[in-house]
């Protein structure tokens, strides 16, 4: 579903992605793991077209992300993305976050669109708050209401890009629970986070970069059971 081929990209002289291939299959749900400064964001934006790549190409569903213009426009509302910092909208309610999207792009009636909202915020548990402004509610709420907003657009795969670094310790489980009911529905997903109970219960390949390369890029049982490069050796005994 999403392809990269011989991906590089510099900023400056710093090569921040070198010759990336990466393959993520329908349904797959892939976890990205590194140091700091390995690429790993810089990857996401690649995927969704967030940021221009000097070579090779990224393709969608089979079809290759332009630069610019409207397939680009129509390619990124195909993958959904939620940050690590809850980027919602300040000035709108829960609901009307959910639905802005949905009405704006696909040109869905709010009626209809604030049905779909409601069911997605009930599946992710926040249903409760439709009314309320993002600053009203928890880290962990708002970044449950950023996976449905992202859900709305009925994306084909979805991006996550450390969705839980910055929320208190008590409420990283109830984000990485909507995540792994997401992958147990069959949803095709690019993880980077630093919880590796997560990696290991939930992804079906962890990929392991560094200095803007991919070092391995294997199944969790056999990476945490004993990865073959030193820097992935390295990385895990300082985060496990
Ligand atoms: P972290 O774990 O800290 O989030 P990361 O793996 O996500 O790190 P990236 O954010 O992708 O790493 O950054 C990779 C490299 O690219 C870093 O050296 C970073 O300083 C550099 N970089 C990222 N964005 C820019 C930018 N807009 N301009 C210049 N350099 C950048
Ligand atoms: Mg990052």
């Amino acid at each position: 579903l999403i392809e990269l081929t011989g991906v590089s990209k510099r900023f400056g002289s710093v090569p921040v992605l070198q010759d990336i291939d990466l393959s993520v299959g329908r349904g797959e749900v892939v976890v990205v793991i590194g140091p700091s400064g390995a690429g790993k964001s810089t990857l996401c934006r690649a995927i969704n077209g967030l940021e221009t790549i000097d070579s090779g190409t990224v393709t969608i569903d089979g079809r290759p992300l332009p630069a610019e213009g409207r397939e680009l426009a129509r390619l990124r509302a195909e993958v959904g993305m939620v940050f690590q910092s809850f980027n919602l909208f300040a000035h709108h309610t829960v609901l009307g976050n959910v639905t802005l999207a949905p009405r704006r792009i696909r040109g869905h009636h709010q009626d209809e669109a604030e049905r779909a909202a409601r069911e997605l915020l009930d599946r992710v548990g926040v249903v409760g708050q439709a009314d309320k402004y993002p600053r009203e509610l928890s880290g962990g709420q708002q970044q449950r209401v950023a996976i449905a907003r992202a859900l709305a657009m009925n994306p084909k795969a979805m991006l996550f890009d450390e969705p839980t670094s910055a929320l208190d310790p008590e409420m990283i489980n109830e984000v990485l629970e909507v995540m792994r009911q997401l992958a147990a529905e069959g949803m095709t997903m690019v993880v980077v986070t630093h919880e590796m109970g997560f990696a290991r219960s939930a992804a079906d390949r962890v990929v392991f970069m560094a200095d803007g390369r991919i070092v391995e890029d294997r199944p969790p049982g056999e990476f945490f059971s004993g990865p073959h490069s030193p820097r992935a050796r390295d990385f895990l005994a300082k985060v496990l």
